[in-house]
């Protein structure tokens, strides 16, 4: 059954119709055989029986005269026929009278029967004279000639079905070629396609049969598999994309298109292990920009993303082969610097970064400076673990920030210290609010022609338990860097505010309350309501609120910035230039906001009026003020010589430690009650 299974079609086919047909052949032949040996066993048997009888006719005479040579000569003349074997002629005592051949058969017993029906007969016969018997004859004929027959005839039919094989085979052949044609051709159009995989072939077959059925059916299923074909190609490239969108979003930053953090890890891990395995020295550079908070305050996210990106292009073209730079945070970047030599080395490369980060960026138009803080620290020398490596480097980048930026520091043990501080800062200020340890501290603003107070500077203190009192010099960066500037802005203006109205229903003061605004709060939606509200609610005239920003927030020439500085001034409040003359060069920003106050830095007063820069510089401050309309503060004065100076030279306001240093409520209150400041000692 397997080997007809494993047949080819075209042979299936042959057998099934050459099986049959030689069986049926098989059949005829045989019953032919058949019916051939019943008919000649019938007509040999009517023969022998004839013969049986002429011959006791003959032999009646041999027998009735004892003759029994006669009867010999008689028998003798079968020797013709090819059927008889033996004849024997008994008398009527049973003896053997006669016999052909002439030995008789030995123990003849005239009583067997035929032993084979058929291969032999036996006839039987009476020799009588009248009504006498005289004996009796026995005729055993062979069926040997006619089987002999029918050998030939099986031969000759055998031969027959063999030529009638071969002929049959031949027109099946020739016949089955239309049917089976197309089931070949189709069979190796599957083949072709499944080994060359193009789908777009088709099937052509003119039958309207089942063939052609089954080809439009084939073709269809082509149709069906291109198609699925066309969907799982594209679902495929979909998920290929995807996977590479998902790979770009795991390992890059999509700003920078540098690798992110996470590639940053696992690379520094590789870098590492291949480092401790080879026994060189590899080193983590952490670049953090300065003040780049500042530039996404003022200049808003778009230009600080196209700083990032900028910045980026610049550090990539300083890399080494072999060397890493990613982005791993806001404003800070990475380099894996492998196989270094010395600390010279990779100070030399921070160098390089910093004075190509120096240069101007043009950014939307407008040209934007920005510095670098580099920390570094080195593997295995510095340690040999990853998070350890890592703090280190971070810790020599914090110290090079507080350094005064624009440095790079390679990291040394003692900076363990001055990270830890900046760490308890940070998370002491956060709790610093709600633990009510911020308070504010007034320094009066003198009005040096009429020698009177005329408002106040809040400004804002912090005493921790355990920390005691820190510099705002220390904690309000942080502040600004962790966006706690914001609630931190709030409360003193809400606390400033209070304390007027307190003072004015205690003592009808109704000075100006001078409030510092950062960056970060003023970008914050709402700001310009929330200002006014905290100023209603405390009932305090908006004119008595003067806004201090420093000059770098007004750099930001954005709309948003102008909108809110307007807004501000429509509603009352004063807007003054704090720390006027350190930030940028540009003053084009004096003559676009509404500006009612300018407060001069102290560095320039410092030196007043020794040095010549600074009383130039001032007395052209003073000058530019004054002729756009307004008011000019001397931030800083110690000394009556500065005071003398300002006075000459027209400045309005003065504020310092020579009229009074920062101070409590309290004791602002005795210059608001008519304490006389101090008068300036003109000797
Ligand atoms: P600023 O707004 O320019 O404040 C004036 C700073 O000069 C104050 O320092 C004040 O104590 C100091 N000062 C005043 N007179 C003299 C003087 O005669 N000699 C010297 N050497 N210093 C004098 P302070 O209070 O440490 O504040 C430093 C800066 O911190 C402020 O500079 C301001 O930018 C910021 N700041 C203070 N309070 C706040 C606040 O509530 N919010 C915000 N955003 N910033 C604040
Ligand atoms: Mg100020
Ligand atoms: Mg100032």
């Amino acid at each position: 059954m397997k080997f007809y299974q494993n047949l080819k079609i075209g042979n299936k086919l042959l057998l099934i119709n050459i099986i049959p047909a030689s069986l049926a052949m098989l059949i005829l032949v045989t019953s032919i055989a058949a019916i051939i040996l019943l008919s000649s066993r019938n007509s040999l048997i009517q023969e022998i029986t004839n013969q049986a009888y002429m011959l006791g006719e003959s032999l009646a005479a041999s027998i009735a005269f004892n003759d029994f040579q006669s009867a010999e000569t008689i028998l003798a003349a079968l020797h013709w026929s090819p059927h008889i074997q033996q004849v024997v002629v008994v008398d009527t005592a049973g003896k053997i009278f006669a016999a052909y051949p002439r030995s008789p058969v030995d123990g003849f017993d005239q009583t067997a029967s035929v032993s084979d029906y058929f291969t032999e007969i036996r006839v039987q016969h009476v020799i009588q004279i009248s009504t006498q018997t005289l004996g009796e004859i026995y005729i055993d004929a062979t069926l040997d000639p006619i089987y002999l027959q029918l050998r030939k005839f099986a031969l000759f039919a055998l031969l027959a079905l063999i030529v009638a094989c071969a002929l049959g085979i031949l027109m099946l052949k020739r016949m089955q070629l239309n049917l089976i044609r197309p089931i070949v051709e189709l069979t190796d159009y599957m083949r072709m396609i499944s080994s060359t995989n193009d789908y777009s072939l088709r099937f052509h077959l003119g039958n309207n049969d089942e063939l052609g059925e089954l080809a439009t059916g084939f073709n269809a299923m082509l149709d069906k598999i291109e198609s699925h074909r066309i969907n799982l190609d594209h679902e495929l490239l979909r998920r290929k994309e995807a996977e590479s969108r998902l790979h770009q979003f795991a390992y890059f930053d999509n700003v920078t298109r540098l690798p992110n953090r996470h590639y940053f890890k696992e690379r520094l891990e590789n870098i590492v292990n291949a480092t401790l395995k080879h026994n060189t020295c590899c080193c983590v550079m952490l670049i953090d920009l300065d003040d780049f908070k500042h530039v996404n305050d003022t200049l808003g996210h778009h230009v600080g993303d196209e700083l990032l990106f900028a910045v980026a292009q610049r550090l990539n073209q300083d890399l080494r082969e072999g060397d890493v730079l990613c982005r791993i945070g806001g404003d800070e970047f990475a380099m894996i610097l492998e196989n270094t030599q010395n600390t010279r080395q990779v100070e030399l490369i921070a160098e390089r970064v910093i004075n190509k980060l120096s240069l101007p960026f043009m950014l939307s138009g407008k040209e934007v400076f920005i510095g670098a803080s580099i920390g570094a620290s080195f593997c295995p020398d510095d340690t040999t673990d990853i998070p350890t490596l890592l703090r280190n480097a971070d810790n020599a980048m914090y110290s090079a920030k507080n350094r005064g930026k624009n440095h790079c520091l390679i990291y040394k043990p003692e900076m363990e210290t001055k990270s830890m501080k900046r760490f308890t800062l940070e998370h002491a200020l956060r709790r610093a609010l709600e633990q009510k340890e911020l308070f504010l501290l007034y320094q009066p603003l003198i009005d040096i022609h009429r020698n009177q107070v005329i408002g106040f500077e809040a400004l804002v203190r912090w005493r921790n338990p355990s920390l005691g009192m820190i510099n705002t010099s220390d904690f309000i960066p942080i502040a600004e860097e962790i966006g706690l500037i914001v609630p931190i802005g709030e409360f003193v203006l809400r606390t400033a505010c209070a304390q007027m109205r307190d003072w004015k229903n205690r003592y009808g003061f109704e000075g100006i309350i001078s409030v510092n605004i950062s960056g970060r709060q003023l970008t914050k939606p709402g700001i310009v309501e929330n200002i006014a509200a905290i100023a209603q609610t405390a009932g305090l005239p908006y004119q008595q609120l003067m806004i201090e920003l420093t000059e770098s927030i007004l750099m930001d020439h954005s709309q948003e910035t102008l909108d809110k500085l307007e807004k501000l001034n429509q509603l009352g409040f004063s807007i003054a230039v704090d720390d006027f003359g350190t930030g940028y060069s540009s003053m084009s920003y004096l003559k676009r906001y509404p500006l009612k106050s300018l407060k001069i830095d102290r560095s320039f007063i410092a030196d007043l009026p020794e040095k010549s820069n600074d009383v130039a510089i001032t007395k052209a401050i003073i000058a530019m003020g004054r002729s756009l309309g307004m008011k000019i503060t001397a931030e800083g004065v110690e000394a009556p010589q500065q005071l003398d100076f300002l006075i000459k030279h027209q400045c309005d306001i003065v504020q310092g430690f020579y009229y009074g240093a920062p101070m409590s409520a309290e004791q602002a209150e005795r210059f608001i009650t008519g304490t006389p400041p101090p008068k300036p000692d003109k000797n």
